[in-house]
């Protein structure tokens, strides 16, 4: 399997064979394919939809670090003319909108529980986060998205925001097609800061990793520093777009292809799988359609990381 980001790191995210819950059907019984009636569709693309949430948040890049006063060049990244390694800036603007506190706090949780899992936890036993004290802002491709884009990355950002408390601004369309290299600094495109996190709209010829079930893919890159700070700079969602026009053209289609973006964007900002299936980061089928109290909790941690102006 082609892996995101760095191949040294782990695959966080094998393909799962297809998955049928338990509950769908009676035991012993073999699967029996109903006659497709208008109101069959609808469950039948709801769980289409749902198996796509079999995805990954392993594109992330601990490996590669700048450290202060000097540079370092993660191992077999070579500098390419043109293209910067990651965690590399020509021109560093360390701090860049960076503010003294927090942009926000996570909603207050009505519910705990610790049905949640981190992608990444640092050495001190917090996660690997943003810096909630400066905006993450993002761009969207969406060439071969569906009509109503707009209101899903819309709706599903802002659940994600009011989770984690972390600040998100729409910086707008991009061209930029998700790649298992892509540069967190890329001047000439986003101007001398860390790029944008990428939600892209795209097809599994443009990212293999989208081939077969694999509906979406999630996860940001992290620079660390040598006073041992480490956050997530950028980070990419990308979408299967044949896929989610199909799930999108359905009676809850929209609810479901809300779901979906909900769920990549957890593991942008940090969350991995868990084996709950009433979380939304379940990595299997399931009917759930909001973050539930694990995700909630571990969304809420992954909002209340430290402030940095070092980076
Ligand atoms: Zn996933």
């Amino acid at each position: 399997m082609e892996p995101f980001g760095s191949s040294k790191w782990p695959d966080h995210d094998p393909p799962r064979p297809n998955f049928l819950p338990v509950a769908a059907r009676p035991p012993d019984d073999p699967p029996v394919r109903p006659p497709i009636k208008h109101s069959s569709i609808a469950a039948i693309m709801f769980f289409f939809g749902i198996l796509g949430l079999v995805c990954a948040g392993a594109y992330f890049s601990g490996e590669l670090q700048q450290l202060v006063g000097g540079s370092s060049v993660a191992q077999g990244q070579q500098p390419r003319p043109g293209v910067v390694p990651f965690g590399q800036r020509q021109d560093r603007l360390p701090g860049l909108e960076e503010a003294d506190a927090p942009l926000g706090k996570p909603a207050p949780l009505s519910k705990t529980s610790t049905s949640y899992k981190f992608l990444a936890v640092k050495e001190d036993g917090t996660p690997l986060a943003y810096s909630p004290c400066r905006p993450i802002h993002y761009v969207v491709n969406s060439d071969v998205a569906p009509a109503s884009w707009q209101a899903l990355v819309d709706a599903a950002v802002r659940r994600a925001s009011l989770a984690t408390g972390l600040k998100f601004i729409y910086d707008g369309p991009s061209s930029e097609v998700p790649s298992t290299n892509r540069s967190g600094y890329q001047p000439a495109r986003y101007g001398d800061r860390w790029a944008p996190v990428l939600i892209a709209w795209s097809t599994p010829e443009q990212v293999p990793r989208l081939t077969g079930q694999t509906v979406g893919l999630g996860g940001s890159s992290s620079i660390g520093l040598s006073n041992g700070y480490k956050a997530y700079v950028t980070g990419t969602v990308s979408l299967d777009a044949p896929q989610f026009a199909g799930i999108v053209d359905t009676p809850n289609g929209q609810e479901i292809g809300v779901a979906v973006i909900m769920h990549e964007l957890g593991h942008l900002v940090g969350l991995d799988h868990v084996s709950d299936p009433r979380q939304l980061m379940f990595d299997e089928a399931s009917w759930v359609r909001d973050y539930a109290a694990g995700d909630l909790t571990g969304l809420a941690q992954l909002g209340s990381g430290p402030c940095s102006k070092d980076f």
